[in-house]
């Protein structure tokens, strides 16, 4: 029998249909009617094509091994550069331009007349920064040598694959290694109480396209992917509220006290929060929707009127369709596919990465796991620190951090010593008028070392880098403290805070 019934345009199509057998390099019906590559199996196959399973198929390429990639979406890059990342910071970076030019520039000594806003334009420079990119790693799956088979993957056994390929047809991959990598989908609201219809009551998907700016916005969620895209709507003009069942904003790892000063930095910015609240339900009326709300400590219950309502309450591991049953692989009870310190799952040659699996569902996180479950195929070892992945949160200012929490610390019971340093006593922050914020660093009292970094402020995304180095490389506060930085520059808060921690006074404050 053919397995390979039709094949796309798009996969290897040409190379089944057109080339002559003796030619078709990497991809030809084997005797057994399987779609492998040329003298056997693939050595690596990845099913999913987003941050982790490109850079796993990439790297496994690199390191020699022949490989393919299995996405079903139509576009590579995943969540993160099709509905996460790229679109949300396209609009993050565009609404905050059009926001500064409003408010802003006029103190800088420029005058603007007559700014508006062009929202369709705005969607299509978002959707340019996404096909760009998308297209992008096209190119370095043809570089590299990837085939990248347009399809929806399903196990048939621990190394046979079935591909319900996009344009029709079904194709059968031969795989020695396989890594899942098929990511997250955001999580409905609990108990069905809010349905999502992507239009008036969106996910992050929905709030990253809205064709009009609604007047009143209530965002469900106050995590980093609700304080995003709240911040681009209210930049944009909508009267945004903020339901967090916490009281505190910014989401799991956050310093309290960073948090606090955050919820006050956007609060001047003109959101609104109901923190320690819970959402009921919600329900369409009259052309609004209106979300009922209860209040933690009394149990009162409230009404808020909406014109979009954003259910960013998190997203789940996506394991649908692949038939995971039929090799047995394990999942725990939060649907996380379950796999060791190697990326094992339960069965021997599947590993898996990235948001379906544990740890925090970061674009980064599934990167770095892509190159080490390559690098554990290939050589039979591989690196992650998890001690060591920054988070972000791209509003205005920026809120970045990495390692420990003062929270944590008092959790664990660790001596330590705190140093900070504020952006208003920056030259470079004072020049670009840009003051909001601080750098904050968490040492162990005895050694010096750096536990945790925390930064609010202009780039601070950019800046946690230097934190993540340093914790990277188990440097202490002084050796920062004496490292030179260039002036004027943001980065030299961060050495002043090291000054700080270390020598018990900062120069410049
Ligand atoms: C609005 C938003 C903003 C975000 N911003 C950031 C940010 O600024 N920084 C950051 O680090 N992270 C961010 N994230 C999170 C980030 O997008 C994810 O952590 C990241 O995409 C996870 O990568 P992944 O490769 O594990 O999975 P995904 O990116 O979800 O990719 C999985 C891919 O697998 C495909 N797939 C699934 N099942 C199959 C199958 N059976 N066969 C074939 N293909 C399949 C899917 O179509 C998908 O394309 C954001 C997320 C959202 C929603």
């Amino acid at each position: 029998m053919l397995v390979l019934r039709k094949a796309s345009k798009s996969t290897a199509s040409h190379l089944v249909r057109h080339t002559p057998a003796s030619q078709v390099g990497r991809w030809q019906r084997s005797t057994r009617g399987l779609a492998t590559p040329s003298g056997g199996p693939y050595d690596a196959v990845v099913i999913g094509g987003g941050p982790g399973g490109y850079v796993a198929a990439i790297k496994a390429a690199q390191l020699g091994l022949k490989t393919a990639c299995i996405e079903k979406r139509g576009t590579l890059g995943g969540t993160c550069l099709n509905v996460g990342c790229i679109p949300s910071k396209a609009m993050l970076n565009n609404s905050h331009i059009y926001h500064q030019t409003l408010h802003d520039i006029k103190k800088r000594g420029i005058d603007v007349e007559g700014v508006k806003l062009n929202l369709p334009q705005m969607l299509k420079a978002k959707d340019d920064s996404v096909q760009g990119l998308t297209k992008g790693i096209e190119l370095l799956f043809k570089q590299n040598k990837v085939d990248y088979i347009k399809g929806t993957a399903s196990f048939v056994s621990p190394n046979t694959i079935s591909v319900a390929l996009n344009e029709g047809g079904e194709s059968t991959v031969e795989a020695k290694n396989i890594i899942i990598a098929t990511g997250s989908e955001v999580t409905p609201f609990p108990g069905g109480a809010i349905e999502i219809d992507e239009e008036q009551i969106v996910s992050s998907t929905g709030a990253l396209s809205l064709q009009s700016v609604p007047g009143k916005m209530v965002v469900i969620g106050g995590g980093i992917i609700g304080l995003e895209m709240g911040s681009v709507w209210s930049r944009l003009g909508s009267e945004v509220t903020v339901v967090e069942f916490l009281n505190s904003i910014g989401g799991v790892g956050i310093d309290e006290e960073i948090s606090k000063q955050f919820q006050k930095s956007l609060t001047k910015q003109g959101l609104k929060f109901k923190l320690s609240t819970k959402v009921l339900f919600a329900e369409k009326k009259d052309g609004k929707v209106v979300v009922t709300t209860e209040a933690a400590k009394d149990g009162k219950q409230d009404t808020l009127e909406a014109d979009v309502v954003l259910v960013a309450v998190g997203r789940r591991p996506y394991i649908k369709g692949l038939n995971l049953e039929n090799v047995g692989i394990e999942v725990d009870s939060r649907g996380r596919i379950v796999i060791d310190d190697q990326f094992n799952t339960s069965v021997p040659n599947i590993k898996c990465i990235g948001d379906v699996t544990f740890g925090p569902m970061l674009a980064h996180k599934a990167e770095e796991e892509g190159i080490a479950a390559a690098e554990y195929i290939h050589a039979g070892h591989g690196h992650v620190n998890y001690e060591t992945i920054p988070s972000v949160v791209y509003t205005h200012p920026e809120v970045a951090w990495v390692g420990k929490t003062e929270q944590d610390l008092k959790k664990d019971g660790v001596r330590y010593k705190v140093g900070r340093f504020p952006f208003l006593a920056n030259s470079r922050a004072k020049t670009n008028m840009d003051t909001e914020g601080q750098v904050k660093f968490l040492v162990e009292e005895e050694t010096d070392r750096i536990l945790g970094v925390h930064i609010m402020g202009p780039n601070a995304g950019e800046m946690i880098a230097e934190g993540v180095l340093a914790l990277e490389y188990g440097a202490s506060s002084e050796d920062i403290a004496r490292t030179t930085h260039a002036h004027p520059t943001l980065s030299e808060a961060f050495r002043e805070a090291a000054l700080q921690t270390s020598a018990g006074n900062a120069i410049h404050f």
